[in-house]
């Protein structure tokens, strides 16, 4: 860090302070050439990424709505608090491998489905037909019509219809 007032690159540490959630630090230093002393400080970064929306407008990654999204897909499967830890790190180590700082909104949900498959089928399903529906009907169909045969995912909606045409019937 060069000095601010006679930009010599080399400075002494006075003074070291770290906060209380441990999550930054802050220097005080005196610059080696003319003395000055000024503050230097290192916080820790979250992931910091643009996601770029289908309409083409810009908004900053949120984990918490990554995590919504997530909840919505797993509502009532089950799963542990640690695996859900788990698999948010795993979907934003995912995204720091694109090493980039700006995402589509449809990649994110690719690498989000990636995931999810290998974590909860039906959760899947949901997810991906909330993302797919849009630009890859056909190809989402083949998938689950794939899943549908290897009879992983519970038909709870032919479920219902049944359980409600019974009550109509003891009427
Ligand atoms: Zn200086």
């Amino acid at each position: 860090m060069h000095c601010p007032i006679c930009n010599h690159p080399e400075s002494r540490v006075v003074d070291t302070r770290v906060s209380p959630d441990g999550t930054s630090i802050r220097r005080r230093r005196e610059c080696d050439r003319c003395g000055y002393r000024f503050s230097t400080s290192e916080i820790v970064e979250l992931l910091n990424l643009v996601v770029i929306k289908r309409d083409g407008s810009h908004e900053l990654y949120s984990r918490d709505k990554m995590e919504r999204g997530l909840r919505r897909a797993l509502e009532k499967r089950p799963h542990t608090d640690a695996d859900f830890r788990g698999l948010v790190n795993g979907v934003e180590l995912d995204i720091q491998r694109l090493n980039s700082t700006e995402v589509k909104s449809s990649d994110l949900g690719t690498i989000v489905m990636d995931r999810l498959k290998a974590f909860d089928k039906v959760a899947y399903i949901r997810f991906a037909s909330v993302y797919r529906s849009f630009e890859d009907v056909k190809t989402f169909q083949a998938e689950l019509d794939r899943l549908m045969a290897s009879g992983r995912v519970p038909t709870s909606k032919q479920k219902k219809t049944t359980r409600r045409s019974r009550k109509k019937a003891s009427r």
